[in-house]
């Protein structure tokens, strides 16, 4: 069963959390969740979200739901603030204590956001959060930045895609760390193709009409240990080397054979 986490946005409907200058919690925790439960997703992460559109739901609900889920990991997008504007900025993450799994996320959380620009406040044991103290999964939840500071809403406006890439980022890297989940390649680059559908690359040092010069040329390759035979088709014999699952190791081959003194082309 893959890794699942539950990405849960802060607050919601009636309830919009923080609210400074018009701009409300409720609404920077629901994008910025999405944002990063898309990336996890993309990474092979099974993730069920709390909310997807601006719904009202207690902690305790939200906590009652992970649960249900069986979700591994819980994961909880804020943003602080403080009584003063302007006065505190930077990121914190928030466990039910400072131990485990879950603590390791939130430090790689805040370290990520730290290189996106924002001060890394630390890491806080919140004992009688609801959503930490009642879910039964390691969870963590993440204050991104201040909603009350022009500096980190800047950032946060600026920097939107930085900012879901280091907190997805943070989560990853402690899963993988931890052998939780495995890595896997981004946006199928260096996808391995299934087994029966790799191609197969040969060296290829000469294709000759006449049978006498293609094995005269095949037994020279073999006196000096190159794995070299013959393939007949389309009215050729053709001198090939090897079989390789991989350019870069019919490359190699090519190389050899150069050095050898033999003109070659890789096939496939
Ligand atoms: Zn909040």
């Amino acid at each position: 069963m893959p890794y699942s986490i539950m990405m849960d946005s802060g607050h919601g409907g009636r309830d919009p959390g923080a609210v400074y200058k018009g701009r409300q919690e409720k609404d920077d925790t629901l994008r910025l969740a999405l944002a990063v439960g898309e990336i996890l997703q993309e990474r092979g992460v099974d993730v069920e979200y709390t909310r997807t559109t601006d719904i009202y739901e207690t902690p305790y609900e939200k906590a009652m739901e992970a649960n249900a889920s069986g979700a591994d990991l819980f994961i909880s997008i804020h943003r602080n603030s403080f009584p003063a504007d302007n006065e505190v900025s930077g990121v914190e993450s928030l466990v039910y204590d400072l131990s485990g799994l879950k603590l390791e996320i939130a430090e790689a959380i805040d370290e990520e956001l730290a290189t996106v620009g924002f001060a890394d406040l630390g890491v806080e044991a919140r004992p009688n959060l609801v959503v930490l103290k009642r879910t039964k999964m390691p969870a963590v939840l993440v204050e991104a930045g201040f909603i009350n500071s022009d500096a980190d809403n800047a950032l946060f406006d600026q920097n939107f895609d930085d900012i879901a890439l280091a907190i997805a980022e943070g989560i990853l890297d402690t899963l993988i760390r931890n052998g939780l989940v495995e890595e896997t390649r981004v946006n199928g680059e260096e996808e391995e193709p299934p087994e029966n559908a790799r191609p197969l690359y040969r060296v290829q040092a000469g294709a000759f009409r006449s049978g006498a010069y293609a094995q005269r040329l095949r037994n020279e390759l073999l006196e000096q240990d190159f794995p070299a035979y013959i393939r007949e088709g389309d009215g050729f014999q053709r001198v090939q080397v090897g079989e390789f699952g991989t350019l870069d190791q019919a490359a190699e081959m090519e190389k050899r054979l150069k050095r050898a003194g033999y003109p070659t082309v890789i096939v496939s």
